[in-house]
């Protein structure tokens, strides 16, 4: 009996279209559960706010803003916060939907949810900047909280962001509320290892689906596309297991060398003149022959629907890490299947932040920080828990550690949404 939704128009590869899809492969492997799943397929509430502010020149400027709470069945929503041009109401929809799967594959209490500004904050001066944050802070100010929705850092906005929007939120409530956002700064009751820790994830699944394929890390050939906060140390760690980095690509173009790049000179090069920048280590190739790269190993860690389908007939890679949300569509994720191609799909491989985030969360409360080691020893042991049980679920059911994540997601989500009963 339900209607579409009316305010989107997913297509096929579009990112809410891309997670249609992927929410429909796992309904047979929901039994009576599946009754519920519609409630998947459509956000709890979604806002859409004017962000206007005074630019430096004196002129007024508008800017489009969202958050998206798409599901709070197991606890307050939880994801970040995007700051880029091509950001649309449908796009954000799949990312806090992704937050919903993706906080639940890990048992971490929340929902999903996730923000974003249409804006190039690269345009932006430091001013400008502070002013769109916080413009847009005390817009989505009614419906975020420390209880009910908690933002967190995304594509091209960090710990300093973080931190003028706890500020704001503070300043409409009264009162100090660290919990209200994570991945603050550290002395504003951030966490050790925040930064570090979708990259570290990242790092961690693919060392324990590598030991499970069989593949030797060392000497293993790594294709790393885009070099934030997740794929650059995504790759240093690899790096530091022995592995090589013969390929990386980010906004400013794409750098090979098949001996492995050095991640000591390359890194730092890479954030103030993009990859391209370190041409003395590496050929500079054209974007699209980033993919059929000789590689062991393939780490998406950009923005959404990059590995298209003609790229999965390319890559060589026997693993797919995914850094990125979204970074497959659908039909890639069968010609990868087909091939024989693993993939640790990004509702777990990326999860590591959002679960330092939830460190933070609980710290905050607590007013009791922990040292770096307790940290990165509970992330490690949350990530393999939560891998290994996809793992068997996959096995189990003979299907891809896609469907196998969303199955065990969409279980303990719509457990809950039956258990609590519609209301009224
Ligand atoms: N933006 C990150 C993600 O996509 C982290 C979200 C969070 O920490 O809440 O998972």
């Amino acid at each position: 009996m339900s209607e579409q939704l009316s305010f989107v128009s997913p297509t096929a590869n579009s990112p809410w279209g891309t997670y249609l899809s992927q929410v429909d492969r796992v309904v047979p492997y929901l039994g009576p559960l599946a009754r519920w799943v519609e409630t998947l397929k459509r956000p709890k509430r979604a806002l859409i706010v004017d962000v206007p502010i005074e630019m430096d020149d004196g002129t007024i400027a508008h800017f489009e803003g969202y958050r998206v709470q798409h599901n709070m069945s197991r606890g307050p929503g939880k994801g970040g916060i995007r700051f880029h041009p091509d950001v649309t109401l449908e796009e954000v929809m799949a990312l806090s939907a992704w937050m919903t799967i993706k906080t639940a594959a890990v048992n971490l209490p929340y929902g999903g949810a996730k923000g974003g500004i249409r804006v190039d904050p690269k345009k932006l001066s430091p001013q400008e900047l502070e002013k769109v944050t916080r413009r847009y802070t005390s817009e989505i100010g009614i419906i975020i909280g420390p209880h009910t929705d908690i933002p967190a850092p995304d594509v091209n906005t960090n710990a300093q962001i973080m931190a003028w929007m706890m500020d704001t939120y503070s300043m409409n409530v009264g009162g100090t509320a660290t919990g209200v956002v994570t991945g603050k700064p550290l002395h504003l009751g951030g966490s050790l290892g925040r930064v570090k820790a979708t990259g570290r994830g990242v790092f961690v699944t693919g060392r324990e689906a590598a030991r499970r394929l069989g593949m030797d890390l060392r000497g293993a050939r790594i294709a790393v596309q885009g070099f934030g906060n997740v794929g650059s140390v995504a790759a240093e760690l690899f790096a530091e297991a022995g592995a090589k980095i013969v390929a990386v690509q980010d906004h400013t173009g794409t750098i090979v060398n098949s001996n492995g790049l050095d991640l000591a000179k390359l890194v730092p090069i890479s954030r103030t003149d993009g990859v391209v920048g370190f041409k003395a280590g590496g050929d500079i190739v054209p974007n699209e022959d980033f993919w059929n790269t000789p590689c062991d190993i393939l780490i998406p860690a950009a923005l959404e629907g990059q590995l298209t389908a003609e790229r999965a007939q390319k890559t060589t890679a026997k693993l797919v890490l995914e850094g990125a949300n979204g970074p497959t569509v659908p039909q890639a994720d069968d010609i990868l299947a087909e091939r024989g191609v693993l993939v640790v799909p990004d509702v777990i491989c990326n999860a590591g932040g959002v679960t330092v985030s939830y460190f933070e969360w609980v710290q905050d409360f607590s007013s009791f920080f922990w040292d770096e080691d307790e940290i990165n020893v509970r992330l490690d042991r949350i990530m393999m828990n939560a891998l290994n049980h996809i793992w068997d679920t996959a096995d189990k059911h003979k299907i891809t550690l896609r469907t196998a994540t969303y199955a065990v997601a969409c279980e303990r989500i719509l457990m809950a949404r039956q258990e609590r009963g519609l209301y009224p």
